[in-house]
């Protein structure tokens, strides 16, 4: 058989889905080398996420394409309704508020995957060391000691032939690298299938959105529906096991089942889904030279809205780590830590879909009574009304360490707080490491061999005085920290601390 053989590169990419092309953008940002293979030719007219966090946000701005992407996202305001619990007879009893931006966008969002995948795809235009090639199947991959080689298949029938330093699979929940590897996953399928339809209603296109996402507390057909911008609305209804469920991807029924919570109006199925949802984590999420991200390691329902999140941290986690491994600023073994850190939090973000999930789909009519006894209980107590918040504490990662100081932020993402007018911290951060000091500008405080080693790995610097434009940031870090004075901070290029140190001497060096 002829088979085209192209050239190496540091990292082969598999999958352009959000996870994949997030990554390849930050790799670009880090000048590697990097070849992403995808077998669609363009974003496919299916049902995808469509709720996103902070954090998400926050990792497309550090791909430098958050003014891309905003225009397709709607970030809820102060004080908006992001979350509503009705009884099945349409009831409120339950509401989450939108409150604060610790990250600097709105904590609950909603955004068009379609449109920010072709974003994602188009940023990688920017970077000439970042091929994108769409048509191409990933059938076989091939470890050796210092590289894997890749088979593709391109949309002609026509074989191509890769290889890399790294293969990162980010080939979704039903992985080919996953299986080719054969690394099992750990977990379960939902007995049940949900209809998943969008609509699109022409007279909807610019209203603002006066809701977040309502579910229906129904034991016969839990329901909820989720608001997008331009017009378009999610929604969502468990099937119980013993239907039929592909007669329920006729339009017109689609279009009763809506109607039964809200009137239809002008709008138009666009795109129908019957799914059942996993709850599983890969047993490993790398084999020598490949790893494993996104839904390709962990597949998650829902209902907590944390998939593609997940998904997206881990690329931001493993984009700068595969970096300065392949820039020969860190030992291979730094790529180890990818699984040390995200795999707790991923089974964290795991069981919360799968609580939030039970309290979304009451199978009996007495589980439904007893939740929406503890909604309504919820709604009065504050503390619990926290821990039912799917955003903010509940859901961003702290990644810990043995042998911690006591108070320590090491492993703590970092908050976002605005510089001057509008500008938001990490335009003030550096593409690698970033040194934050208080009290005086960071040259004097690290020692002269200190400051060399940092900068052979990379490192800007950022003084936030008490004063000045930066007064507002340096209180934020102050609260954060609880008191910033003689204090310094190394962020990584995630936004997480990797040194917290207290300063002797006011900071200087002996
Ligand atoms: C109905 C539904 C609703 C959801 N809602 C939300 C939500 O609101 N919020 C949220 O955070 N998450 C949600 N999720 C989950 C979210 O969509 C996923 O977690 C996210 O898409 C994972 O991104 P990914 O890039 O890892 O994988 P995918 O999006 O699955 O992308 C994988 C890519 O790899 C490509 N590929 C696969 N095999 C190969 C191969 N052999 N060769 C080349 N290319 C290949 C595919 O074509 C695809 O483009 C939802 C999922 C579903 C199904």
């Amino acid at each position: 058989m002829n088979i085209a053989k192209d050239h190496t590169y540091d990292v082969i990419i598999v999958g352009g889905g959000p996870v994949g092309l997030t990554l390849a953008n930050l790799l670009g940002i880090h000048n590697i080398h990097t070849l992403v293979l995808e077998q669609n030719t363009a974003p496919p007219d299916l049902p995808r996420a469509v709720s996103l966090d902070d954090e998400s946000l926050r990792i497309w701005q550090q791909c430098g394409l958050i003014d891309q992407i905003l225009p397709f996202v709607a970030q809820g305001a102060e004080g908006d309704v992001v979350f509503t619990y009705r009884t099945q007879t349409d009831k409120k009893i339950f509401n989450l508020i939108q409150s604060g931006r610790p990250y600097g966008y709105a904590r609950g969002n909603v955004f068009l995957h379609h449109h920010t995948l072709v974003e994602l795809t188009n940023g990688l235009n920017r970077f000439t060391e970042v091929d994108y090639r769409p048509g191409h199947t990933v059938f076989t991959i091939e470890q050796f000691p210092d590289r894997v080689v890749v088979k593709s298949k391109d949309s002609a029938g026509a074989d191509s032939e890769y290889s890399c330093d790294y293969l990162i699979a980010c080939d979704g929940g039903r992985s080919t690298v996953r299986a080719a590897l054969d690394i099992k996953l750990k977990g379960f399928s939902y007995a049940e299938s949900w209809l998943i339809a969008d609509t699109f209603s022409p007279s909807q296109v610019t209203q603002k959105l006066q809701e977040g996402v309502e579910v229906w507390c129904d034991a016969e057909c839990p329901t909820a529906t989720i608001p997008l911008p331009g017009g378009y609305r999610r929604w969502e209804f468990l099937l119980r096991k013993n239907v039929q469920s592909d007669e329920y991807l006729d339009d017109a029924i689609i279009g009763e089942m809506i109607a039964r919570r809200k009137p239809l109006g002008d709008a138009q199925v666009i795109n129908r889904l019957i799914h059942a949802y996993k709850a599983s984590i890969a047993q490993s999420y790398s084999k020598g030279r490949v790893f494993l991200a996104g839904d390709a390691a962990h597949l998650s329902p829902p209902f907590a809205g944390q998939g593609m999140a997940t998904g997206l941290r881990d690329a931001a986690n493993l984009s700068w780590k595969l970096a300065h491994v392949l820039r020969g600023s860190a030992p291979q073994k730094l790529l180890q830590s990818y699984e040390w850190e995200r795999r707790p939090h991923q089974v964290k973000m795991l069981k919360l879909a799968r609580r939030m999930g039970q309290m979304m789909m009451p199978r009996t009519f007495l589980q439904a009574t007893l939740i929406k006894f503890f909604f309504s209980f919820a709604e009065q107590v504050e503390t619990l009304k926290k821990m039912m918040e799917i955003r903010g504490q509940n859901v961003t990662p702290v990644y810990r360490y043995e042998n911690m100081r006591k108070g320590s932020k090491v492993g703590h993402y970092i908050p976002q707080p605005t510089i001057g007018e509008n500008g938001l911290l990490d335009e003030y951060l550096g593409r690698d490491f970033t040194l934050i000091t208080f009290d005086c500008p960071a040259e004097e405080i690290l020692s002269e061999e200190e400051q060399s080693q940092w900068e052979k790995r990379g490192i800007d610097y950022l003084w936030l005085r008490p004063e000045g434009e930066t007064f507002s940031a340096y209180k934020v870090f102050d609260q954060w920290l609880a008191g910033c004075q003689r204090r310094m901070l190394i962020v990584r290029p995630d936004r997480f601390v990797f040194e917290d140190r207290i300063l002797e001497n006011g900071g200087k060096p002996d």
